[in-house]
């Protein structure tokens, strides 16, 4: 596996070093995620002094493209722009000729016994199914009451023989909980609310970079796309874990950052991108003087949702070709998997990536990614072509490239996305307060916040992060 992103940051690097002689920055941005990156970027756009430290020895955070054994790309984290219109990202692509194009699956929904549930039935039910995560009845309620209520009526009402059947109507649900989750970021679709703020982009939802690769929009930002020369007075540190932020109250002090080795920074401000799971973790640590009770209650108050990945590269397709293939158990079947293998039985589904026809991406969430991320590559490799070869009811053959990601123990994630949980309705104002600058006595902005979590209405996104990069450095930048 390469890390494209160590590659492309060295550029920026190299280009950057004619102005990195002094410690002294106009702005830090802590973090090169797609909000960090964002941020960074328009600054030095706009002539700033820029510093960029990054944890991890690459850039991209929840965005990782990487490479197997052939040259295949696959996404671990972010897969699509979600939405067309007003994108800031998919306007990114536009303008740079980067066609991005819209992956349309077909779905095949399989069943632990090896048999397929009935296509038109299914696709009904799901076209019925999916939409219902957008409305908004008028009191807010759990997710999955919500949706079970309505998906269990419509089948009783229009597939009264399929309604009789109550192992199945009962699996169905954990499947379209599951579906849901992998959405949403939950758990449980029990854990989100109806009464969610997000608002969805108009246009295709899954809008892929497929062969480019979501890392193309990291090189865009950073003008390194095609060789391009990087951004002179942006420095890029990666390997730079932020351990303290000091960031002063009177209007003459500096803002000085330091880092896990010893080096030390100053700043007339910073931009702190980290998601909101290290803000979870690290706080208390991070900040000197500690966060407002404000800041902390929005922290402590915005969830962190699990997606994981498990990829598994063969050397040819064995599937039906551009096909999602969902996984319906028995009760019977799932009752028999031993209790150390239950976890694969509340992994959704397979499909190819558009990346790499050669690849199925298996996907997992909440409290079983967590579990999956403790398991060694080789039981993860090993229980996956199981499942497959369950499902599929068929010896298939051994992959040659495996990947999984571990986004919630990765120590600079801690998660996937953020989501609305069942007390968000009563709490509207926790994204706005995080995303809020905490400012010296002159009423100058010192620690400023960005990042998907502090997007009160596009949360969980690759559009929502870069545009709260962009508002935070307009911020900056007085527009
Ligand atoms: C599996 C998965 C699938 C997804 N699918 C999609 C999708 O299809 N479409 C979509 O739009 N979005 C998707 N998302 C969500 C999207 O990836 C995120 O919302 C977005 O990338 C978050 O960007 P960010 O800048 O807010 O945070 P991050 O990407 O987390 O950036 C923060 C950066 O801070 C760094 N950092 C942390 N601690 C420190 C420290 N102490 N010092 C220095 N640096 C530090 C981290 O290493 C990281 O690089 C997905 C995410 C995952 C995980």
């Amino acid at each position: 596996m390469e890390a494209w992103f160590a590659v492309l940051a060295l550029v920026a690097i190299a280009d950057a070093a004619s102005i990195s002689g002094s410690t002294h920055f106009d702005t830090i941005v802590v973090g090169l995620g797609a909000s960090g990156t964002a941020a960074a970027t328009e600054l030095a756009h706009a002539g700033k002094r820029v510093l960029a430290l990054e944890a991890q020895g690459r850039v991209g955070g929840r965005v990782n493209t990487v490479s197997l054994p052939g040259d295949s790309l696959v996404e671990m984290g972010a897969e699509w722009i979600h939405g067309q219109d007003s994108s800031v990202t998919y306007q990114l692509a536009l303008d740079n000729n980067v066609t991005v194009l819209r992956q349309e699956l077909n779905t095949i929904t399989l069943r632990s016994d090896g048999g397929v549930v009935d296509a038109a039935f299914m696709e009904d039910i799901m076209n019925f199914a999916m939409p219902l995560m957008e409305e908004d009845p008028a009191t807010p309620e759990p997710l999955g009451a919500f949706m079970t209520r309505r998906i269990k009526s419509y089948i009783k009402e229009r597939y009264p023989s399929f309604y009789a059947d109550e192992d199945f109507i009962q699996q169905l649900l954990v499947f379209i909980d599951l579906i849901v989750d992998s959405h949403v970021g939950s758990n449980n679709w029990n854990d989100s609310t109806t009464h969610t703020q997000y608002v969805t982009l108009g246009g295709n939802q899954e809008m892929s970079w497929h062969v480019y690769g979501y890392k193309t929009l990291f090189e865009i930002m950073m003008n390194t796309y095609k060789n391009g020369p990087g951004l002179p007075s942006l420095t890029i540190e990666l390997n730079k874990e932020v351990t303290s932020i000091q960031w002063p109250q009177d209007s003459e002090s500096k803002v000085v950052v330091r880092c896990k080795d010893g080096s030390e920074y100053t700043s007339d401000n910073v931009i702190v991108t980290v998601s909101v799971g290290v803000l979870k973790e690290r706080h208390a640590s991070l900040f000197s003087p500690a966060l407002p009770q404000d800041k902390v209650d929005s922290i402590n108050g915005i969830p962190l949702g699990v997606v994981d990945k498990i990829v598994l590269l063969f050397a040819e397709p064995w599937w039906p070709k551009d096909t999602f293939m969902g996984f319906v158990w028995k009760g019977e079947d799932r009752e028999k998997v031993p209790e150390e293998d239950k976890w694969t039985t509340m992994i959704l589904g397979a499909n190819p990536p558009m990346s790499c026809e050669r690849a199925l991406t298996l996907w997992t969430c909440g409290e079983v990614a967590k579990h999956m991320e403790t398991l060694s590559e080789e039981v993860v490799k090993a229980k996956s072509v199981e499942l497959l070869e369950k499902f599929a009811n068929r010896t298939i053959p051994k992959p040659v490239g495996f990947v999984r990601s571990t986004w919630y123990s990765n120590p600079y994630t801690r998660g996937s996305y953020s989501f609305d949980s069942l007390t968000s309705p009563s709490h509207p104002s926790l994204r706005p307060s995080l995303a809020s600058p905490l400012t010296d006595s002159a009423g100058k902005p010192r620690v400023l916040f960005a990042g998907e979590a502090t997007n009160p209405i596009h949360y969980s996104t690759v559009h929502g992060a870069v545009e709260t990069g962009r508002r935070e450095a307009r911020r900056l930048l007085g527009q």
